[in-house]
């Protein structure tokens, strides 16, 4: 087993999510509010964007220090012109898992040729059954049955099981947790639900429009009992639970409520190249310059393994204490969510 590189709270690195593209086909109200990310909002050009090449050559660079686990992700990831041939190469790379995390449209389409290509997993992104919800939380016409088709999709290619996320919001789709549950009970897929979280710096979020992963937990077991689960992982964020009459598992990520900063194995890796050492930082390192100036592996090594063992974030945990102004943080949809 390769040695990782341990940061100054000695967590290793084991987690690279790439952004393929800062882009989306939804504007979902907490994550790229239509207001801020119309046609007028500096998206990257195509040129701005790592290469597949380039991509691969990190990703190895990444995995020489201890990464053993990729989830391709954005903006939406399915978008990025040509991604089963970037999956391709990522496959080729020994010892990596990869996964990716879309919001489903295009899976009908893809999903075959992803899993052929070497994905092993999919995460769907799905925040609620009903129409009239689904669209407005996503700011879309796209009705639900595209995503359920899209899970299909992934689950028929052998992309399972098939993680389906659920960001939860008080007052806008807590009435649909149980319907969720039920829908995905017994399914053989996991549903997991995610506090809504105070990213980026365009969704206005408000500590009261959280709903806390106790209250979840607590809804669901008082209809379908639960028991808590082992994590599977290091680094699991997901607190799992199973349903005491043998319909499969759901995960809660109290990222608000039940920070996971002192496990956190995971950098991030924009589309334009930048590694961020957190979700909420403020600015990356930029890779892609030194790629472009003929850099050898072992100097990108050097300085992804300098940045990493210089890291000291928990901002999950510090959250209280409000330590910067949210103008300052980098967008999700951007960074890679
Ligand atoms: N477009 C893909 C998707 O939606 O699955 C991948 C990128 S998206 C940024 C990744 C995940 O971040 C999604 O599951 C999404 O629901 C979640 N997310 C985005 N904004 C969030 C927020 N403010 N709080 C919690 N989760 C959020
Ligand atoms: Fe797009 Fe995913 Fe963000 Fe929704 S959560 S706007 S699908 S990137
Ligand atoms: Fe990791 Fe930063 Fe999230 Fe803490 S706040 S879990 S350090 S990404």
């Amino acid at each position: 087993m390769i040695p990782s590189v341990t940061d100054r709270r000695s967590r290793p690195l084991r987690d690279l999510r790439i952004s393929l593209t800062d882009r989306c086909n939804l504007r979902c109200r907490y994550c790229m509010p239509r207001e801020h990310f119309g046609p007028g909002h500096p998206y990257l050009e195509p040129a701005d964007q790592l290469t597949f090449d380039e991509i691969t050559r990190l990703a190895r660079v990444f995995a020489s220090l201890g990464v053993r686990k990729i989830r391709l992700t954005g903006g939406e990831p399915l978008l990025r012109r040509g991604v089963a041939d970037l999956v391709a190469l990522l496959a080729a790379v020994p010892g990596l898992d990869l996964a990716m995390t879309t919001n489903g449209l295009l899976l009908p389409a893809m999903a075959e040729r992803l899993a052929k290509a070497g994905l092993r997993r999919v995460t769907v992104s799905l925040d609620s059954l009903d129409d009239t919800v689904f669209r407005a939380l996503a700011d879309t016409p796209v009705p639900v049955r595209r995503v359920l088709d899209g899970i299909d999709a992934a689950a028929r290619a052998g992309l399972i099981p098939v993680k389906v996320n659920m960001v939860v919001k008080r007052g806008v789709n807590d009435g649909c947790v149980l319907p969720m549950v039920e829908r995905f009970r017994g399914s053989g897929h996991i549903l997991r639900f995610i506090e809504y979280m105070d990213v980026g710096a365009t969704n206005e979020w408000q500590l009261g429009e959280v709903l806390p992963a106790a209250e979840i937990v607590r809804l669901i077991d008082d209809r379908y009992p639960l028991e808590p689960l082992g994590a599977t992982a290091p680094g699991e964020v997901a607190t799992r639970y199973r349903f005491r009459d043998g319909a499969g598992e759901i995960g809660v990520i109290g990222s608000v409520t039940r920070p996971f900063c002192g496990d956190c194995t995971r950098a991030r890796l924009s589309a334009d190249g930048k590694v961020h050492t957190c979700l909420f930082s403020s600015g990356g390192t930029d890779l892609r310059a030194l790629l472009r100036a003929g850099a050898s592996d072992k100097e990108l090594r050097t300085t992804v393994g300098a940045l990493w063992s210089a890291r000291e974030d928990r901002y999950s945990e510090l959250r209280g204490r409000r330590t910067r102004a949210r103008g300052d943080r980098v967008e999700m949809s951007y960074i890679g969510g």
